[in-house]
């Protein structure tokens, strides 16, 4: 016989930053819920990432509410298992009530509830914040003769470091901040040629992920005291990849040169518009990743661009549930480090006033 439902004021599921930071708030609120994490360990999507990947912003524009990260030892930029040894550090300090593993099937209507179902068992929410992030999701551009090829194909989500490609003839497709930094240790070991569907755009080397941030909190501001949005003149006309390190001596040693995208893919490699084809033993997709919401399935919510409508964080046709950290839709800036927390602020006053 399974357990009975347990009662909560507040469900969170997921704690990536975004869970973590909504937590930090609702404790601050003195409001009463749990954290249903689907991972073994702390640290969200992190604990995932490649090795060498590198955050576009220092240590100090990478934090969540309550506590600097620490500054990595020898500086630089922050990579991924510094990001998890800070995620990990936050959640025993603020001594978040966090459930794990816990997996959520599915979110339904229950009456004046909303039930959770998860692999440890239903919760009966007044209010369920959804943080469930994207990396769960890779994104793959459909591309004719696809299923034809006879290399190997991988994802960003699923790529550990250069070796397994060691003196292979690499594509790497899409022009954001992936693809740069792994064209830049890719290429020192594999003959690598880089796919983007516009030209890319590197930022000035003056110019990182603070930029970026500053950009989102104008246009917020903008936004809210009813101004059009900050576009032009801003960063964005600028570039979009962030010239870290590792990216700026790639560019420098003429590795970061891309060709338009191809028309489709063959056997062998692929082949362009204009006739022209060139053979790959590997294709690398660094083309992104979707907002993970096959558990909220059952509420019916999304609409025909595959979202779900939100007032600030509220979903529109149910405001019982709030969608936290997946992009700009559900708060500027929120899917980062530096901005979950503001949205997660917004999010507890919310919430408080709900319940
Ligand atoms: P996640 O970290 O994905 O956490 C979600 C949690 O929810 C996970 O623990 C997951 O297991 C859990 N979960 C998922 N589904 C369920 C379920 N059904 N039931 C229970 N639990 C579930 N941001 C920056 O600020 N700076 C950067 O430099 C930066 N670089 C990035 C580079 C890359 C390659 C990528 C992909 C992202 C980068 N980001 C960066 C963006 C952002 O910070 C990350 O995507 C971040 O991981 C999002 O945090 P999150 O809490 O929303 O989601």
């Amino acid at each position: 016989m399974s357990a009975a439902p347990r009662p909560a004021d507040v469900v969170i599921i997921g704690a990536g930053q975004a869970g973590l930071a909504a937590g930090y708030h609702l404790r601050r609120a003195g409001a009463d819920f749990v954290i249903l994490d689907a991972q073994q360990v702390p640290g969200g999507a992190w604990q995932h990432a490649w090795p060498s990947l590198r955050l576009f912003s220092p240590a100090q524009y990478s934090s969540l509410p309550g506590r600097m990260m620490p500054i990595p030892a020898g500086g630089g930029y922050p990579d991924a298992a510094h990001v998890v040894a800070y995620l990990t550090d936050y959640e025993q300090r603020y001594r978040l009530p966090i459930i794990r593993p816990a997996t959520v099937r599915t979110v339904r209507r229950a009456g004046a509830r909303l039930a959770v179902e998860s692999s440890a068992g239903t919760w009966h929410a007044r209010i369920v914040v959804s943080a469930t992030g994207t990396w769960w999701r890779p994104f793959v551009p459909h591309y004719p003769g696809m299923r034809d090829f006879r290399g190997e194909q991988v994802h960003t989500a699923g790529y550990r470091g250069p070796e397994p490609f060691h003196g292979r003839r690499v594509l790497v497709v899409g022009g954001g901040n992936s693809a740069a930094q792994i064209l830049a240790e890719l290429s020192q070991v594999a003959q690598t040629t880089w796919a983007t569907l516009r030209p890319p755009r590197l930022l000035p080397d003056e110019v990182d992920g603070r930029a970026l941030f500053d950009l989102a909190t104008r246009r917020h501001r903008a936004t809210l005291a009813g101004q059009h949005p900050v576009g032009a003149g801003g960063i964005a006309d600028l570039g979009d990849i962030v010239a870290v390190a590792p990216v700026r001596e790639a560019r420098d040693r003429g590795a970061l040169k891309a060709e338009p995208m191809f028309s489709r893919i063959t056997t062998t490699g692929v082949a362009w518009a204009d006739g022209s084809a060139a053979a790959f033993d590997a294709i690398l997709w660094c083309t992104g990743f979707r907002p993970a919401l096959a558990h909220l399935a059952p509420l019916r919510l999304r609409g025909p661009s595959g979202l779900i409508g939100t007032d600030g964080t509220r979903a529109l046709a149910e405001p019982r549930l709030h969608l936290l950290g997946y992009g700009d839709w559900t708060g500027p800036a929120s899917a980062t480090l530096i901005g979950a927390g503001r949205t997660a602020r917004q999010l507890a006053g919310e919430i408080t006033a709900q319940l």
